[in-house]
């Protein structure tokens, strides 16, 4: 399929546009007051989580369990904030007056007459339960419960609350002060108006929503652990990691997936001896090449954080996979990983986990960097055809059920059809 620049910007625009749309939810449906928000954890996410209010002009109450950390929590926001202001962004002014919307605290129990609460603490669900659980118990009637988990059950954490109509997934992206996503995840029993409120709220903390449903690692995630699989499988092909992520530099990638890993941290689900289904990453991790942060990963990094491919990668690699070096064509690199983007998504839109494949384009081109000139997954597969989809993925799932494909991609390719025309008919929870 042939489209100008004009028509995949006018497709996208359309998705953006569209993604608001909640099938079957009727526009008069009542919202709820939101004018005071709680976050639970002042990490990476809650801080920057709870920068989006404050911009916006809410009050936030901020939860750590300790000063320092609450400390340490709320300086971060402060410099962010103090980094545009010196840009020129805003006035001094305006920095105290964002932070002056913060109030820090050391219970959950603080945050009970907040309207809203958002969860952002170590992505555990034992955890998570405790906290729903006294969420239950102390929020005031009426209140919405959010988590910002990046792929567990949100049905299993609202089932601790007592409440499961007012729980739902409002999952940022990091940076999460400003990437534009927020997959806004509808879970068993979430009420209409927490769905009707947390849409709308998203547009004024100037977010680009998408609706989806519970499944692990949502869409964003699910399609994201896809690539990476098959990332790590050409590797113990003998493919080197900057090989798979020049092909997707090439693409339009701002980054890999290895160069992802080195930024987000090998030692993510990581702790010392562990051993997990991961070696490479577990060897890396016990020399303390755990990315950017160490000054080494997969990649090692100089002064100014460039990658330079690394030696000592290469030579972990031979020795846990075995594989001789390869060389592989980058196109030959660009199907192994993106078509099986391509397949889970269709999986997904089977599944009702998203509500539209245009969707499934938003998410990806506002969360993870999908270069728009090739619109997203669904757009992409739509340019290179179903029938050379499914030519990989019957190769690739000849040996991992995992990747079969999609009955939907066997259909689309048989037929010619599109995927940006597959009719999900809305979101099942
Ligand atoms: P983080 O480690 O940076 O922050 C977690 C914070 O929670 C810590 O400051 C910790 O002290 C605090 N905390 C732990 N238990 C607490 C409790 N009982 N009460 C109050 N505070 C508590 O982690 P993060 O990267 O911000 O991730 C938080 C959540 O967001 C996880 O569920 C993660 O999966 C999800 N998420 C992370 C990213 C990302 O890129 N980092 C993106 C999307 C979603």
């Amino acid at each position: 399929m042939n489209m100008t620049t004009e028509d995949i910007g006018a497709y996208i625009a359309a998705a953006g546009a569209k993604a608001w749309d909640v099938e079957g939810l009727d526009p008069a449906t009542p919202q709820r007051d939101i004018k005071t928000v709680g976050i639970i954890g002042a990490g990476t996410m809650g801080g920057g989580i709870a920068m989006n209010f404050a911009t916006a002009g809410f009050d936030v109450k901020i939860v750590e369990q300790k000063q320092d950390a609450l400390d340490r929590g709320l300086a971060v926001v402060r410099g962010n904030y103090q980094r545009s202001c010196d840009k020129g962004r805003f006035p001094q002014d305006e920095v105290e007056a964002r932070m002056g919307r913060f109030h820090g605290c050391l219970a959950i129990a603080d945050l009970a007459d907040c309207d809203l609460v958002i969860e952002a603490v170590f992505e555990n669900m034992d955890l998570k339960k405790t906290i729903f659980t006294e969420l239950g118990q102390v929020m005031k009637p009426g209140a919405i419960l959010a988590t910002n988990t990046s792929a567990l059950n949100i049905d299993e954490i609202a089932s601790v609350t007592g409440r499961p109509q007012d729980v739902i997934g409002l999952h940022f992206f990091s940076p999460a002060n400003v990437m534009k996503l927020l997959e806004i995840v509808r879970a068993k029993d979430t009420s209409d108006d927490v769905v009707a409120t947390s849409m709308a709220l998203a547009k004024t903390i100037n977010k680009i929503a998408t609706l989806v449903g519970v499944c692990p690692g949502f869409v964003g995630n699910r399609i994201l652990f896809a690539r990476q699989i098959q990332a790590n499988k050409l590797v113990y092909k003998g493919v080197l990691p900057w090989d798979v992520d020049a092909a997707l530099n090439a693409f339009g990638f701002k980054m890999g997936p290895f160069q992802m890993s080195d930024l987000a941290g090998l030692d993510i689900g990581w702790s010392k001896g562990a051993t997990t289904d991961n070696p490479i990453r577990d060897r890396l991790c016990e020399l303390d090449r755990r990315g950017q942060k160490t000054k080494a990963g997969f990649y090692d990094y100089d002064e100014n954080r460039r990658p330079i491919p690394s030696d000592v990668t290469t030579g972990i690699i031979n020795d846990i996979t075995g594989a001789d070096p390869t060389q592989m064509s980058s196109d030959d690199i660009l199907k192994a990983c993106i078509h099986p983007m391509i397949n889970e998504a269709v999986k997904i839109l089977e599944e009702n986990k998203a509500q539209r494949p245009s969707d499934i384009d938003v998410v990806w081109l506002n969360g993870y960097g999908w270069p728009p000139d090739t619109g997203g997954p669904m757009l992409y597969g739509d340019m290179v055809g179903a029938a050379a989809v499914l030519e990989t993925m019957e190769r690739l799932g000849a040996d991992d059920p995992a990747f079969a494909p999609a009955q939907t991609l066997k259909e689309l390719a048989a037929n010619d059809g599109k995927f940006t025309e597959i009719n999900t008919g809305g979101l099942k929870t």
